[in-house]
């Protein structure tokens, strides 16, 4: 991470020059699309309001995709030159969208701090290889590719509760180099001359575990927690404990047994229970469906 040059001005006196271009962006991007990786726009926080498609923003200026960026990445140089010589844009990269040597995918290891995935590495009696690198505002993203005969998601694995980061591999995109982040850091690339490598097999084999319960509770006790935490434990163990194909089920039981606390007045776990339901694996847009459908049953307001 460097600081952008200047850094008490506004961000758009620092980023913006007298040309009126803010040329980081595009030469991200552009860098992006040169190596293979599938770029598309995402909110600057130079920018007067954020630029998001969602419908409200939680404020974290910077990160949100500009467009459906599942289908509308673009490897094409000229689109690039468009997309990003018109305003200002972070470019990212659309992580299910890329394909490697052979056919191989993208994996990314965000680590939120300086040296948090090789802390891991060196737990697992192994040394973090060096592989192409992005340095975010807090920490880094290390690219590697991966086999696509393994399914990996965005999942932690077996390393929930070791690991202070997120993985990137399935329908996910990342913040790429040349973005601007709102504290004012620059995304950069550690050295533009090194490729992904290889992911290694042991890091390959940690994702592809299902954590134990054990270590999913561990992590969600450990974390801050929602409203409705003291009250939501039993409710919050019994959907982290669910096994596959019952998370849904439980899920609802659960909501309901929480809709019924709100009803009476009592604290009411349903942020819990959905934080819950997200670190068990299951989709947000179901999860919240869920617990609306068991809010209604029992008569209470989701
Ligand atoms: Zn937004």
């Amino acid at each position: 991470m460097k600081n952008a040059p200047g850094a008490t001005g506004a961000l758009s006196d620092q980023l913006v020059g007298r040309s009126g271009t803010n040329v980081a962006p595009l030469h991200g991007a552009l860098w992006l699309v040169r190596h293979g990786f599938p770029v598309f726009p995402c909110d600057h926080p130079a920018s007067p309001r954020c630029t998001g498609l969602h419908k409200t923003c939680d404020g974290s200026r910077g990160k949100h995709p500009a467009v459906a960026f599942t289908r509308a990445w673009t490897l094409d140089e000229r689109k690039v030159h468009e997309t990003f010589a018109r305003g200002l844009r972070n470019p990212a990269v659309a992580v299910g969208a890329c394909s490697g040597p052979n056919g191989t995918r993208l994996l990314v290891i965000d680590s939120d701090r300086p040296g948090a995935i090789e802390d891991v590495a060196a737990a697992h009696g192994e040394t973090w290889p060096t592989t192409m690198r992005v340095l975010t505002a807090k920490g880094h993203h290390d690219y590697f590719w991966y086999p696509s005969t393994l399914q990996l998601g965005n999942g932690l694995g077996a390393l929930q509760g070791e690991f202070d980061g997120d993985v990137r591999a399935g329908n996910a995109y990342v913040i790429g180099p040349g973005a601007l982040h709102a504290s004012g850091a620059l995304y950069e690339l550690a050295d533009a001359e090194r490729p992904p490598v290889l992911a290694p097999s042991w890091l390959l084999d940690a994702l592809a575990t299902q954590p134990t319960f054990t270590a999913r509770r561990k992590s969600w006790w450990d974390a801050s927690h929602p409203k409705g935490y003291d009250r939501a434990r039993g409710l919050v163990a019994f959907v982290l404990d669910s096994p596959r194909g019952t998370r849904n089920n439980r899920l609802f039981w659960a909501a309901c047994r929480a809709a019924e606390d709100a009803r009476n007045g009592r604290q009411d776990a349903q942020d819990a229970l959905l934080q819950a339901a997200l670190d068990a694996g299951l989709d947000e847009r179901e999860a919240r469906a869920t617990i609306r459908s068991a809010y209604n049953r029992m008569g209470a307001t989701a």
